[in-house]
């Protein structure tokens, strides 16, 4: 008997009973049947090594596909498992699950001591176990069976674990003389496992639960190649350095207070100045772009939030309501969208004021867990670019165009040199997920993959991933260290409008309900200024730098003239300060040059006296930024032209 095997390229391969995902690799190419770690079967991730039982469509997962990366560390996983055990007898596994960079493993060591002390003896002991080229057995127990194994090891985690497994449902992993309690699935074999890690080990209550024993959770990543182990290594130390929480409290951009409250960021006037121009900078795109500006205010009537359904979405975990004297419930605005909808209410619309684009940099806010907040990433209050474009269905794919354009510009602007697209349609095979019609599904679809196409946009398909109210574009940017941050969102909705009873009065004189699209190029100014801080580095567009040039007197005696330098670039808009400290320049300046002060203007004796200034850029290496010395006039002009050139794409 034989199955038919169809490959994402649409090519069916016929097997025979008792083929693998492993064979038909091999049957493609010895190299392919080496890089595939994993294998989906009719959307299902499984080994390489189980059998087809039926026709199916078959994809190979390498490093390169999330779930070949996932497979790959959880395997990792059970070796370190192996490890620790093997090293520390009598330790108790619980789980051990892949994460976005590695996996971990939870472990009660009972008393016995690991610190990073026992790190390289473990990784030594993964290496040699890995090498020895365990392969992975799947094999179903009993529940009775499953019990019986852990209660012989008093291993109370995982008993609780197969408590709650169905019996015909558990199945256990070997891998040499390891045995594993696991849904699975895993790699082939452990020999492509060629370096492993040990990053650190925290504590970690027993399924998240205070009241229950603290494990010792053993945070580990593992490579196919030493090379990428390494380079791994690296960008960890360069992404230490360009974390945007340190770079914000060195460059003095914002800081937290515990007693304002955490998740709550507080913009100091630098990082402030940085905002105001960013928010200056999209104002000024949004206006040549015909969007209007709204304010609304930072909270809302709950009956409001009940009518667009962010109550039932946000109500139960949120803040809790503001009550007033009067029997009035406020909420803190967790979304803008809803009170954009009131002012499109504000008065009648016909057909012709479409499409009608309300822009604000509005501020919500949403509960999150204090554990799960991250410097500007993750934060409790933060404020969207936000705007909400009203259209007929017939304008949805022109505005979405001109939204691409805009967000295109952006990225670009910044230097982003590397982006996907993704358009994240609904399931095609789950229609009652999601509301409106087919017929408003598929022509919006068409309306973003058309848009996408004529805009040259390179996009990725995700089917399903769109939110049960409309399809959406979205936009990850690569940095510098190749890391992926989501920005700009873009998203068709067809839902508040209705809930709201949004109207405008068409051609044929009868009512009809607007589209509305959500769109944010920044995503959050918080989110945008934390990106753009890591993937810089710190050395921001000089139009954006908070401090774009520091005077420096060679001694006490110029800071009078310094005083004068600073005033002459104060007054052509240049944000400049004077280091009046009664230091040596070449201390000046090398701290100018730490503080990546773009510009340095030296003024000494020589300087006064011809009243100029010798002018440095910063960053460009011992001996390269000197742009010579020149006259007050030409330096403050030269400093101003560069500004000027870092504002054009
Ligand atoms: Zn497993
Ligand atoms: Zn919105």
């Amino acid at each position: 008997m034989n199955y038919n095997i169809t490959l994402p390229d649409g090519s069916v391969r016929s097997v025979a009973a008792g083929s693998t995902p492993l064979d038909v690799a091999t049957s493609i190419s010895r190299g392919l049947a080496e890089r595939a770690l994993a294998a989906r079967v009719d959307g299902t991730v499984v080994e390489l090594t189980r059998p087809f039982s039926a026709d199916a469509r078959l994809e190979l997962l390498t490093w390169d596909d999330t779930d070949g990366k996932s497979t790959f560390w959880h395997s990792s996983a059970h070796v370190l498992a192996e490890a620790i055990e093997a090293e520390y007898p009598g330790v108790k596994l619980t789980i051990g699950p892949p994460i976005e960079n590695g996996f971990y493993y939870d472990i009660d060591f009972g008393g016995q001591v690991f610190s990073q002390a026992d790190f390289a003896r473990i990784e030594k002991k993964f290496l040699e176990l890995a090498r020895s080229g365990e392969t992975f057995e799947r094999r179903s127990v009993t529940k009775a069976e499953a019990i019986a194994f852990y209660a012989a090891r008093n291993n109370e985690y995982k008993l609780e674990l197969i408590e709650g497994l169905a019996d015909g449902d558990i199945t256990f992993y070997h891998s040499g003389n390891f045995v594993d309690l696991c849904r699975g699935p895993h790699l082939a074999n452990s020999k492509v496992i060629k370096a492993v890690k040990i990053m650190n080990t925290a504590g970690a209550y027993w399924r998240g639960d205070e009241k229950r024993p603290m494990l010792t959770r053993v945070y580990a990543v593992s490579f196919p190649k030493q090379s990428d182990l390494d380079e791994h290594l690296k960008n960890l130390e360069e992404a230490k350095k360009r974390d945007h929480r340190r770079l914000g409290q060195e460059l003095e951009l914002f800081t937290f207070s515990e007693a304002v409250g955490k998740g709550l960021p507080l913009w100091l006037p630098k990082g402030t100045q940085m905002r105001e121009d960013l928010e200056r900078f999209l104002r000024e795109l949004q206006r040549k772009a015909g969007y209007l500006p709204v304010i609304t205010p930072h909270i809302g009537h709950r009956k409001l939030y009940e009518t667009s359904g962010h109550w039932d979405k946000y109500g139960k975990d949120s803040f809790q309501p503001i009550n007033t004297p009067e029997d009035e419930q406020f909420m803190l605005k967790p979304m803008n969208c809803p009170h954009h909808c009131e002012i499109y209410k504000s008065k009648p619309r016909s057909y012709r004021e479409l499409p009608l684009r309300l822009a604000e940099f509005g501020t919500v806010y949403r509960y999150e867990q204090s554990g799960e907040l991250h410097g500007l990433t993750r934060v409790r209050g933060f404020t969207v670019d936000d705007s909400h474009i009203f259209c007929r269905p017939d304008q949805v794919q022109s505005e979405f165009e001109s939204v691409v354009d805009l967000v295109l510009y952006i990225i670009r602007m910044f230097g982003f040199k590397d982006f996907t697209a993704q358009e994240s349609r609904r399931d095609p095979e789950n229609k009652q997920k999601y509301i409106g019609s087919d017929e408003m599904w598929e022509q919006a679809e068409a309306a973003i993959a058309q848009a996408a196409k004529t805009k040259g946009l390179k996009t990725v398909v995700e089917l399903g991933e769109a939110a049960f109210y409309g399809p959406k574009l979205d936009f990850i940017v690569r940095d510098a260290l190749g890391r992926r941050w989501q920005l700009g969102t873009v998203q068709v909705d067809y839902n508040l409008p209705k809930r709201f009873n949004l109207e405008y009065i068409g051609s044929d004189n009868q009512p009809h309900t607007p589209v509305m699209i959500h769109r944010a190029p920044f995503g959050s100014m918080e989110r945008f200024i934390a990106v753009l801080l890591e993937h810089t580095g710190g050395e921001l567009p000089l139009w954006l730098a908070p401090l774009q040039a520091r005077v420096l007197p060679i001694s006490d005696r110029f800071n009078d003239y310094g005083r004068e330098v600073v005033a002459a670039l104060d007054a052509a808009g240049v944000r400049a300060e004077l280091d009046e400290r009664s230091e040596k320049v070449n201390r000046k300046i090398r701290d100018a040059e730490l503080a990546k002060v773009p510009f340095m203007l030296v003024v000494g004796e020589k300087e006064q006296a011809m009243r100029g200034a010798a002018l440095r850029r910063h960053g460009q290496g011992e001996g390269h930024g000197d742009l010579g010395t020149l006259s007050l006039d030409e330096a403050v002009a030269t400093v101003r032209q560069r500004i000027a050139e870092s504002l054009e794409v």
